[in-house]
């Protein structure tokens, strides 16, 4: 039986096993998945034996996913710009691909909830690990603006240089707040939720946009959703179908079928 695994530390948190597991059935794939937690700094040999013992593909979760992308034989395009890896997988010729499918995850989420993209406005909070990985993607989507706000306003300037382009912009909140711009879409990429913290963005910031995405999830809605929804917005929606996009990707690069995520997202909603 074909053996995949996900990497982290802490790692038993994880959904990405009940996901799997959930996608094979549904594909009818014969897989075991695993979880995998190394030492800090014992990703390299977890990971060299976790492949010489005939593993084929690996998800990798904070805090290895530089490691991971180090670690790569050769990488995509967007594994590249976000310089970050979440799937390994073993090839045929014994090299070990690379890729970052956080940026698909979201986007084909963004999708299926049938938020419009192309010649929209996009803000993005936030410019930390999945807003770099998320960047390439949203930008391969043609909208009108995509701008990385971010509390340190140096990272939200480094992230929005990887891809040079006037559609690509980047500032602080207070520059943000001063703009008096709006947004048709709006995603928290901020690691605030889990604190249940707000980034400081004016409120009259968040209540222009058409819709808001929270990549955080949880058993009910982020305080950032709740916030959005306060201010009157209707389109309002948490992370939990990127969390099942990315997995998808990561399925279709190891075996080559696309699973349904509508049917997953539903399981996973109820187990929250
Ligand atoms: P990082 O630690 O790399 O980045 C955190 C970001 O949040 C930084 O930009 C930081 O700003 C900002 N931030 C933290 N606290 C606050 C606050 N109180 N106010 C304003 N900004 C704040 O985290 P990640 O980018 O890896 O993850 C971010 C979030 O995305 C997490 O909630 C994570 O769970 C979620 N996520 C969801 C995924 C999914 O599949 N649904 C996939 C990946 C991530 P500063 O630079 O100023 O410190």
């Amino acid at each position: 039986m074909d053996h995949y695994a996900v990497f982290g530390k802490p790692i038993s948190q994880s959904k990405s096993p009940l996901i799997h597991s959930l996608f094979a059935t549904q594909t009818k794939q014969s897989l075991e998945y695993t979880r995998v937690e190394p030492a800090i700094n014992g990703f390299d040999s977890a990971i060299i034996q976790f492949f010489a013992d005939g593993g084929k593909g690996a998800n990798i979760t904070a805090p290895f996913k530089l490691a991971a992308f180090e670690f790569a034989s050769n990488r995509s395009d967007r594994a590249t710009i976000s310089g970050a890896v979440n799937t390994l997988k073993k090839c045929a010729d014994g090299s070990i691909f690379g890729d970052n499918t956080d940026g698909p995850g979201l986007v084909q989420d963004l999708l299926r909830l049938s938020i419009p993209l192309k010649n929209k406005r996009i803000l993005i909070l936030g410019a930390g690990g999945a807003a770099r990985g998320v960047l390439q993607p949203l930008m391969a989507q043609q909208p009108a603006l995509l701008m990385v706000a971010n509390r340190t306003p140096s990272k939200a300037t480094l992230l929005a240089s990887l891809i040079p382009s006037d559609n690509l912009t980047a500032c602080g909140f207070n520059e943000l707040n001063s703009a008096g711009s709006s947004f048709d879409l709006i995603i928290n990429s901020t690691s605030a939720s889990l604190t249940a913290e707000l980034p400081a963005v004016e409120p009259s910031v968040i209540a222009a946009a058409k819709y808001v995405y929270d990549m955080s999830y949880g058993d009910k809605p982020t305080v950032f959703m709740q916030h959005a929804a306060n201010l009157g917005l209707t389109n309002v929606y948490d992370g939990l179908g990127m969390l099942v996009g990315q997995a998808a990707e990561s399925f279709f690069i190891w075996r080559g079928v696309r699973p349904m995520v509508e049917p997953v997202i539903q399981a996973l909603r109820e187990k929250l």
